[in-house]
């Protein structure tokens, strides 16, 4: 480590291969202007005054600080740090805390060691001739040759570098200092910090392979890391801060370690993947020889299986944080060759790590690709015999999905996938504070409601709160379906008639009743057409309805109007008109301005009772409301409650006036076995509890918000988008192939899909020809989660080649066969 030249090549090389210049969390303090620009002179002066120490002080190349070697004469030699004035006082602290705590544990693998000032201190503080504060650190020089001279290593030097770590992580074990658990962008936790700049990457299949790195980080690497030991770790073992030593035998030895400034308390492991990144070679197996490290580090400090499982995947993520690192130098200074020839031996490793899905590279959670498809198929044989045929699948290959978290779901494999389409997990699946609830309450009863139980009371009374006056009466029952089925007859028993309005496409339910209600199913393949005590209205579609653009709400509600005259005419009045505020299987359908407040107020004036079905969209999704209907000042006189409300547990609701719950109890008991049970409502409370506490209709209008943006930013680049239209995390893209037709393109939505789940990510389509892609992610979604969302659609939208796979084709001619219901077809 000597010489001018050197010492450049280092800051080239550090900054390339993606490693700068340093981009920290704290990038707003410590920056390039904080570097402090003395004098030779005057820096003498200063290390004379406060260490006593006389000597030739040369410059050493520096990113934040700024560094002289002193040689003070009879051997000794010194860098003198002077810190750039952004730095935290704590982390320098830390860092001449831990160095001290090194020096006392007398390692193989040295570190430099903290001078003192002439008063003890481990820091001097001086102030320059222009009165400038400043803060100078001493640190022992370390002789030896950085490992970047000697890669790829020699045999067995992969062990050793893996030892001097374990070394290292050993004597750091019990070190703790109170500015360990800093924020650092380098810390391989934090590392989702990426996906704000993964659209620099340039070239599809790179863009890819770090967008997929990034989601399998998020889905499954991420998560596992909090199981895993923590420690306070160097953090920054690249190949320019590893000292070596040359043996006679040809073979390395690891001799010193530089540069503690990124060393923080994170995962222990991390050590290891970081100097991986740098020391493994693509040109052999890199799994291989990390394994080799591991197995080193593991000689001194043991590592838990699921670390050295993990360890392959954190390389990956390392790798993926250095070339978007990278990709944002790039664009800050293009003209940096030596960036870019440095980002070529990161991008180099990455690919040859193979890519995180297991599609190259080791096969994962054990088992080999090829069982997988078997035992896929085995499953699907015996759903074929034991399961009635009229149940569907989603994807053109089945996926077998067999845990939940957050935003996430994770197949046989482990791999996980972004859940964009499960409105029913709507504070995310398996939310421990939803579980803990229903686990409880398990363990202690569950009966019917023939019982005093408070429980049902607390529910009722805090759900009720949720809606404006009349509505504030609610029965339990287990299902969207039931909810619709029960509001039927508590209409009809108030009004004392029978017919009902509906609306084309909707659907309400898979009861006989709900099915007639619903033209979706009754007038869809199978059904048998609309009863005579149904009227259908026509779907209020803006977009491509008989009524559109502006205005169209007139239209629409004339539309209801006229059917309320025939109906009173024909002496058959309705009992009700049965709607969404949002159709969901008709197409995420938003209604023009006016049209659903209008339509109730002309069903009561006909004397029945409007009915607002918030069974996908209610509870907060629309994001500006708890539900669809006040979002659009519609007020029905019974709502209807399911899906989301007990986030997966089965619970259903409707909620109405004294009135209507008068009229209903007209002799006839009203029971349902499961309806109400404390279980079903420890769940719909914990629900509520965690949708006020983590904020989640704000996230879904913000995040919301976020997307549709994105979505019509696409729309603007990508002809086959017809129209973006939603409310908060409640959207829908509409696919056409040709935009001034309106002409509805199923095969490039079915195709969009596919696309997508081949990324990870899970997406659906609804609406009469299935060209409408369905977006209703749990409401814990995020704007990184929105971020990967619009890559894979942007990806799946500019792919070349014929339009439409096969599996496309046969997709979506098998949903409209199948009609427009979406929950047996996936997780609506
Ligand atoms: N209403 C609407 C609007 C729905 O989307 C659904 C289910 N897709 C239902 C009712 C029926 O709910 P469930 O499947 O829980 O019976």
């Amino acid at each position: 480590m000597s010489g001018a030249p050197e010492w450049r090549r280092k800051a080239a090389r550090r900054s390339a291969a993606g490693q700068g210049p340093r981009r920290r969390i704290d990038d707003v303090t410590v920056s390039v202007e904080g570097r402090p620009r003395l004098g030779v002179a005057e820096v003498g002066r200063a290390v004379l005054d406060h260490y006593g120490l006389e000597g030739t002080l040369a410059p050493l190349p520096g990113e934040w600080d700024q560094n002289f070697r002193l040689d003070a004469g009879g051997g000794r030699r010194c860098v003198v740090k002077l810190a750039n004035r952004g730095h935290e006082e704590g982390v320098l602290e830390l860092q001449s805390s831990a160095l001290d705590h090194l020096a006392a544990s007398a390692l193989t693998v040295r570190s430099p060691g903290i001078v003192r000032t002439g008063s003890g201190e481990p820091l001097a503080r001086f102030r320059d001739a222009g009165g400038e504060a400043h803060r100078m650190r001493l640190l022992t020089w370390l002789e030896g040759t950085p490992l970047a001279g000697r890669l790829p290593l020699p045999a067995g030097g992969l062990r050793a570098l893996g030892r001097a770590l374990g070394e290292l992580n050993l004597a750091l074990a019990d070190f703790s200092h109170p500015a360990m658990d800093r924020d650092l962008q380098w810390d391989l936790r934090r590392a989702a910090w990426i996906s704000r700049w993964t659209h620099l990457v340039t070239g599809p299949d790179r863009r890819a392979f770090v967008e997929r790195t990034l989601l399998d980080y998020r889905g499954r690497v991420r998560p596992a890391l909090d199981g895993l030991p923590m420690s306070v770790i160097h953090n920054d073992a690249n190949e320019e801060n590893i000292l070596i030593a040359g043996e006679s035998d040809g073979s390395v030895a690891i001799v010193g370690l530089l540069d503690f400034g990124d060393m923080l308390r994170t995962n222990r492991i991390h050590e290891l993947a970081v100097a991986c990144a740098y020391a493994l070679s693509a040109k052999a197996d890199p799994v291989a020889q990390a394994l080799e490290a591991a197995e080193g580090y593991a000689g001194i400090l043991p590592l838990e299986q699921e670390e050295i499982d993990l360890l392959p995947d954190l390389i990956r993520v390392r790798l993926a944080v250095s070339v978007v690192n990278s990709a944002r130098a790039e664009r800050e200074d293009p003209a940096n060759l030596h960036r870019r020839s440095s980002e070529e031996a990161a991008w180099a490793l990455l690919m040859a790590m193979g890519a995180p899905d297991g599609a190259r590279g080791r096969p994962r959670a054990g088992k080999p690709e090829a069982d997988r498809a078997g035992e896929v198929e085995r499953l699907a044989a015996r759903r074929r015999k034991i399961l009635g045929p009229s149940l569907s699948l989603s994807y053109a290959r089945p996926l077998t999905i067999l845990r939940g978290r957050g935003v996430w779901l994770h197949d046989a494999g482990g791999r996980p996938y972004l859940d964009c389409v499960n409105n029913v997990c709507h504070v995310g699946h398996g939310h421990p504070r939803v579980v803990e609830a229903i686990s409880r309450q398990a363990a202690t009863l569950n009966t019917n409601t023939r019982y005093l139980h408070p429980a049902i009371l607390d529910y009722a009374g805090r759900l009720a709160a949720l809606f404006a006056d009349p509505l504030g009466v609610c029965f339990f029952v287990n299902s969207g379906s039931e909810a619709n089925e029960l509001a039927i007859r508590m209409a009809r028993a108030h009004t004392g008639r029978r017919d009902v309005i509906t609306l084309d496409r909707a659907y309400h339910g898979n009861t006989q009743a709900l099915v007639d209600v619903s033209p979706c199913k009754c007038e869809g393949p199978g059904g048998t057409g609309l009863p005579e005590w149904v009227r259908k209205a026509p779907s209020p579609d803006p977009y491509r309805g008989i009524h559109r653009g502006e205005g169209s709400g007139r239209g629409y509600a004339e539309e209801i109007a006229r059917i309320c005259r025939e109906m009173v005419d024909d002496g058959r009045p309705p009992a009700l008109l049965i709607a969404e505020a949002i159709q969901g299987c008709g197409g995420q359908i938003v209604p023009p301005e006016g049209f659903l407040r209008e339509a109730f107020d002309l069903v009561r004036a006909a004397g029945g009772v409007a009915i607002a079905d918030e069974v996908q969209i209610g509870l907060g999704r629309v994001g500006s409301h708890w539900w669809g209907f006040e979002a659009q000042g519609a007020i029905p006189d019974i709502v209807t409650l399911g899906k989301p409300i007990g986030n997966g547990h089965p619970l259903g609701a409707v909620v109405t006036t004294r009135e209507i719950a008068a009229s209903f109890a007209n002799g006839m008991e009203y029971f349902s076995t499961f309806g109400g049970n404390p279980v079903a409502m420890a769940a719909g409370m914990a629900v509520l509890d965690v949708i006020e506490g983590e904020g989640l209709r704000g996230r879904a209008a913000r995040v919301g918000a976020f997307l549709m943006a994105g979505l019509r930013d696409l729309a603007t680049r990508c002809e086959a988008i017809g129209e973006v239209r939603g409310m908060g995390l409640f959207i829908g893209v509409e696919m056409v192939t040709d935009r001034a037709l309106r002409s509805p393109d199923g095969v490039a939505a079915a195709r969009l899909v596919e696309g997508a789940v081949a990324d990870g990510i899970l997406l659906s389509t609804d609406g009469p020809d299935q060209n409408v892609i369905k977006i209703k992610p749990p409401l814990v979604f995020s704007e990184d989660d929105a971020r990967a969302l619009l890559w894979s659609m942007e990806r799946a939208l500019t792919r070349q080649g014929p339009r439409g796979s096969p599996a496309a084709g046969a997709a979506v001619a098998e949903r409209r066969q199948r009609g427009c219901q979406s929950s047996s077809k996936r997780p609506a």
